[in-house]
This record gives C-alpha cells, sequence and structure tokens, in this order.
C-alpha cells in the first residue's frame, strides 16, 4: 500500500482527476488518506503560513479563510448523544469531498480511507462543555476523553463516515499526551506548562475513583511536580540533585503514574470504541492508528504504548518515522528533558546516552541534528521495531516525511532522501508507506521519488 494524505484544498484547488494523475503516475499511489475531520493545519489546508510553497497547487496563503472541521457532510442521526453538532467545515461550500473523491478514485481502482484528527478549536459550538480541567480548574485545551458527549462524537463521527460511503476505512489521529508528558514538556511539540496539566474534572475523578486512584493525593502529585518543574526552569538545584528529586516525587506520589495512565486508558478505548463502530458497520471495513512521532524518540513515551497491545485495536498503524523535521523534534526533545529531569546531564551526553536507550544508530551531534535530520537508519530501525512490536497481528505502515514544515536553518527533504526514507521503510519490511503529512506542502520531485523507491 502506497498512501498519500491529502486535504480538500488540494482537489479543489488543482482538480480531482488531475491530482489523482499526479498521485498515480508520479507517486505510485494506491491509497488516498482523504482529511475529512481536523480543525488542524497539519492535515489540512494549504502550505503554513512562513513556509514557501510548494510547485503545486495555489500560491496564495489561505490563512484568512481556513477553518476546518468535517469535509464531508454530517448526517444528524448520527451525532444525537453529543453536543458537537456543528461541524461542518465551510471552507469550500456545499462540497463534500467524499462523496466527490470517491467515486474517481474507484475509477482508477485506488482504495480511499478517511482521516479524521482530534483537533478541535475552541470557537465550536458545545466544545467549552467538554474540554478538559487542568490543576488549577481552568477549562480549555483538548477535549476531555472521558466525557460522555466526545466518546459518542468520535463513535458517531466513524460510523456516519462507514455508513455514508462506501470507503475502504478509517485513519485516527490523536496526537495529545497525558499529564506526566505534559507537565515535564517531554516532547517536541510542546513548551513546558506543568500547570497547565490535565484533566481533572469529575469524569476524570469517576474513572479515578472506579480504578482505585486516589483523585486528591494525584493533585498533590501534580502540584509538587509543578514547583519543581518551576524551579527547575529557575536554575534552583535540588540538593539531592533534580533525577533524584524527581525520581523521589514518582516514588512518594504513585498517582502521579497512574494518573497518566488514566489519560492513555481514555485515549486507548476511544480507539477501541472507534475501531468497534466502524466493524460494526462492515467487518471488512479497515481501522488504523497514527503513532505520533513523540513515541518514537520519548523512552518515557514508548513505555506508554505497547505495539502488542496496539496490534489487538488495529489493522494497520501509521508508525511516524518523519526523518528530516525528526532532526529538530528530536534536538527539541533533548532540550526540554534536558532542562528539568535530566538538567544535571550535559545536554551532548543526554543525546547519547538517549539514543542508545532508543537503538538509534549514528545520528548527528546535538548542534547538527536539525540541519542533518535523522538517517534513513533511523527509518529502518524504527520500522522494524514497529513490526517485531505487533508481532504480524497488524500492519505496519510507516508515515514518510516529505516536506514537513520545519525552521529556516533545518533540514527540508530532497529527491535523493525522501527515496532513500521510503526504501528504507519497505526493505525493512513494511506493509507500505504513507506519505505525510499532506499534499499541499510537498513538492512533485519528492512525491516522484517516493514512487520511484515504491516501484523498485
Ligand atoms: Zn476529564
Amino acid at each position: 500500500m502506497i498512501g498519500m494524505q491529502i486535504g480538500a484544498v488540494s482537489f479543489v484547488d488543482e482538480g480531482i482527476e488531475e491530482v489523482l494523475e499526479i498521485l498515480q503516475t508520479k507517486g505510485a499511489v494506491n491509497t488516498l488518506f482523504l482529511t475529512t475531520f481536523t480543525y488542524g493545519r497539519g492535515l489540512s489546508g494549504r502550505q503554513v503560513p512562513g513556509q514557501p510553497f510548494p510547485d503545486h497547487g495555489s500560491q496564495e496563503s489561505d490563512q484568512q479563510t481556513f477553518h476546518g472541521g468535517n469535509y464531508a457532510i454530517p448526517h444528524p442521526e448520527f451525532y444525537t448523544r453529543t453536543v458537537l453538532k456543528e461541524t461542518r467545515a465551510p471552507e469550500f461550500g456545499d462540497l463534500d469531498i467524499v462523496a466527490k473523491v470517491l467515486p474517481a478514485a474507484r475509477k482508477r481502482k485506488m482504495k480511499l480511507f478517511c482521516s479524521i484528527e482530534d483537533v478541535f478549536r475552541s470557537d465550536v459550538a458545545g466544545v467549552k462543555d467538554v474540554t478538559e480541567v487542568d490543576l488549577k480548574g481552568r477549562k480549555g485545551g483538548g477535549l476531555c476523553l472521558y466525557h460522555p458527549d466526545v466518546r459518542a462524537f468520535w463513535t458517531g463521527l466513524a460510523t456516519d463516515l462507514c455508513k455514508s460511503y462506501d470507503i475502504d476505512g478509517i485513519l485516527f489521529f490523536n496526537e495529545r499526551n497525558g499529564p506526566l508528558l505534559n507537565a515535564l514538556g517531554a516532547s517536541h511539540a510542546q513548551s513546558i506548562a506543568s500547570s497547565r496539566v490535565t484533566c481533572f474534572c469529575e469524569y476524570h475523578q469517576r474513572a479515578a475513583k472506579a480504578a482505585g486512584v486516589d483523585f486528591e493525593r494525584a493533585r498533590a502529585g501534580y502540584t509538587k511536580l509543578d514547583s519543581f518543574i518551576q524551579n527547575a526552569l529557575a536554575d534552583k538545584r535540588p540538593s539531592d540533585g533534580y533525577f533524584v528529586e524527581f525520581w523521589r516525587l514518582l516514588v512518594e506520589y504513585p498517582e502521579i503514574i497512574a494518573w497518566d495512565r488514566l489519560f492513555d486508558a481514555a485515549k486507548h478505548e476511544v480507539l477501541a470504541e472507534v475501531g468497534a463502530a466502524v466493524k460494526g458497520v462492515r467487518k471488512n471495513l479497515q481501522i488504523g492508528f497514527h503513532i505520533e512521532h513523540v513515541n518514537s524518540f520519548n523512552p518515557i513515551f514508548r513505555a506508554t504504548r505497547s505495539y502488542a497491545d496496539l496490534a489487538t485495536k488495529a489493522d494497520f498503524l501509521k508508525v511516524v518515522v518523519y526523518n528530516n523535521c525528526g532532526g529538530e523534534r528530536y534536538a527539541n526533545f533533548i532540550r526540554n528533558v534536558g532542562s528539568t529531569v535530566f538538567r544535571d546531564v550535559p545536554k551532548a551526553e543526554l543525546l547519547s546516552f538517549n539514543n542508545h536507550l532508543l537503538n538509534y544508530g549514528n545520528e548527528a551531534s546535538l548542534e547538527d541534528l536539525a540541519k542533518t535530520g535523522l538517517s534513513p537508519d533511523y527509518v529502518a530501525r524504527e520500522t522494524k521495531r514497529a513490526i517485531a512490536g505487533v508481532d504480524g497481528k497488524c500492519r505496519i505502515l510507516p508515515g514518510i516525511d516529505i516536506g514537513i514544515p520545519t525552521g529556516r536553518n533545518s533540514r527540508k527533504a530532497s529527491p535523493e532522501d525522501t527515496e532513500a526514507a521510503t526504501r528504507a521503510a519497505l526493505q525493512s519490511g513494511a506493509d507500505g508507506v504513507i506519505l505525510s503529512r499532506k499534499y499541499s506542502e510537498m513538492r512533485l520531485a519528492n512525491v516522484e521519488a517516493a514512487g520511484k523507491a515504491a516501484r523498485t
């Protein structure tokens, strides 16, 4: 399977037949992952502001008109048990992108999956009623995955898409982290905001009670963790050192870990429920999960994601192995953990240590990582790890980085490394690849290079 992630705007700007022709002839693409639901710019919209446009599509920013939502037409009967009813994306009038692209894809014998992503805007009707509650009782951030209206929304959306259209399945994206990682800023994507740790709402309290986790102890633990982080960022070293102080917090407040697991449990319950909803419509529909980048380079996060367990919930996993932006992101991760828990360790040594933990090979130094990127060897190693982890119980489709925006001086995709990365994934035994993140940010020479690797 050679998949392409693509949003509605590319078809609107460039024409459905024209785009499909390019994808087939240049990219050897046989499967569309059509962005159907998101409010985020990672999967939807034209090139993000401040980045050069690729050599196709409109060269005008859609920053003023981009909104997001459901690019198909939501059918109200599937959303009776949720306050999240008004999610239709308004950008393209009456266009139903799934209804429009599906017959054209079928004519070319291409498969079509709907991509849906857990990214919302705060001004969507009903969102304020179902968002998370942070350590200090403030609402905001993402949707609470224990809220019954949120659960009903995801299963409703998946059921709607599978019943209303003759698609091949769903690819579900949820990149949100649990409270422990949020507190540590232990991801490439975050700044460290340890007091914005979530979620402490009534539904979480109820779930905690059912799991035998003490809510007040968890909150006390996270309050102490917040002080630890703030002190570290202010360079106030605990007398026993940063790592020891952190570990002592975990020992004295095991509820910190338990509360974090509660978040993961909800996320995995949602995955399982969406999977069940999909299979409930037609047995042969496929469900896949996007496994986010942080799973690759953060050992703490890795420990919470068992491929063996995920394999029981999905037909395929899209494992992110983005190697160009990977350099910049991995360096950010090292700087984040190196400013708190591992603050006593020189960052170059921390990187080297982390490389060993993760079984990375000979990657660039911390100063060079962003401009060098991660290597095709990294793609191969992460692909093999995923294949070993799922042990034949589900398919592995590595996500290949083609032109994912990076900083001014950071690595950009070239045809040579796109070909090398695609080849590394396929030669490592992957069942296919998914070209990411979206067609509207990819240069055609890079798409062609991925196609060349797929064909030979
Ligand atoms: Zn909650």
